[in-house]
């Protein structure tokens, strides 16, 4: 039986993906922290994680929750000192790696600490802080990878702390991959989902998206952070599309054809006007904009709403139905209006 672990209000382990993202100011500036964080909560993120480097952070983990809507992570290197205080300072769960929070007595006090304040905690490795034992042993791999997870998880277990989450990260997508499936079997603990020191651009949004999407697609992970050198924003809006394109999340989705010899009219300039007004749209819609009225009703029958163009009339259509036959003058406008309609008409 899998186990559930609640952070603060969000269960993770209880089949609904969790998305987190991280901020990236100095967590002392409670003010700007804050700000980030609405942000991130209005993209739709789920759990937010701040970085603890010193007592100052520490102790702006009150006044951030104070301001935010969703549970905040504290994130702790070298020092048990300042995991005692993120809890004591209203902290919803610690990431912490046991391998540098000090000896058997700081372990301890940590984990009388989360267990007072009914917390959990994230143990993992990632191929950075892959245990010395297991590198010797297995190498830069994904086992060595999981044994240190589990050998983690081990220090806690000792100290009574069962509400664990788990997680095994490498910058090499099928290491992360790999180390994650054989998790997933040995371990009962939620799995925090994510593929290490990325990157920037089109090549951290792919290596996220096929780390983390290969894996959820196999059932396995209870939250993900795609982590980007970017706006934490971006990480929040690509989790929830990964999300979508492994069909967990159903939101509003726009699909249109590559187009080819046989598109007469501007069909990528309209497809991305209609991406634009969907962005961020809850709504679980599903919306074609195709290039010919030869093949695009057909390909597309199962959107809600559908247009394939012509350079003298276009083709509205409904789940492949209901085809009308517009001007091509009018029919972008006939379109935003039907589907404006089709909106409301989905949210009552
Ligand atoms: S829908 Fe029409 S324009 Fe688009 S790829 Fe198919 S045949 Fe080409």
């Amino acid at each position: 039986m899998k186990r559930i672990v609640q952070v603060g209000t969000v269960p993770l382990g209880g089949g609904r993906i969790a998305v987190q993202s991280m901020t990236t100011g100095k967590t002392s500036d409670a003010q700007a922290c804050v700000a980030q964080i609405l942000r991130l909560e209005e993209a739709g993120c789920d759990i937010v994680r701040v970085a603890v480097l010193d007592e100052a952070d520490a102790c702006a983990i009150k006044q951030i929750k104070e301001g935010v809507h969703i549970p905040v992570v504290a994130d702790i290197h070298f020092s048990e000192k300042l995991a005692v205080l993120a809890a004591e300072s209203g902290a919803d769960k610690l990431r912490v790696n046991p391998g540098n929070i000090g000896g058997e007595r700081e372990i301890a006090r940590v984990a009388d600490c989360v267990k007072a304040h009914k917390i959990p905690v994230r143990v993992g490795a990632n191929s950075g802080s892959i245990h010395p034992e297991y590198l010797q042993k297995y190498g830069r791999s994904a086992q060595a990878l999981v044994e240190s997870a589990l050998a983690n998880a081990r220090v806690f277990e000792r100290h009574g702390v069962h509400d664990l989450v788990l997680s095994v990260k490498a910058s090499d997508v099928r290491m992360t991959v790999d180390a994650y499936t054989a998790l997933a079997e040995k371990s009962q603990y939620p799995l925090h989902l994510g593929v290490t020191e990325a990157g920037v651009g089109e090549q951290a949004l792919v290596k996220g998206a096929v780390g983390i999407g290969s894996l959820l697609l196999k059932g396995i992970g209870d939250t993900i952070r795609v982590s980007l050198t970017d706006d934490p924003v971006r990480e929040v809006i690509a989790a929830h599309e990964i999300l979508r394109a492994c069909g967990i999340e159903r939101y509003a989705e726009v699909v249109s054809c590559p187009t080819c010899g046989r598109c007469e009219y501007d069909c990528m300039g309209l497809a991305r006007r209609v991406a634009a007004r969907l962005k961020g749209e809850r709504t679980p819609i599903k919306v074609a904009v195709m290039g010919c009225v030869v093949n695009g009703p057909g390909e597309a029958a199962d959107a809600d709403l559908g247009i394939a163009g012509g350079r003298k009339f276009c083709v509205l259509f409904e789940r492949g139905k209901q085809q009308t036959r517009v001007p091509a003058g009018q029919a972008e406008q006939m379109f935003f209006e039907r589907l404006e309609k089709l909106l409301k008409e989905k949210e009552t």
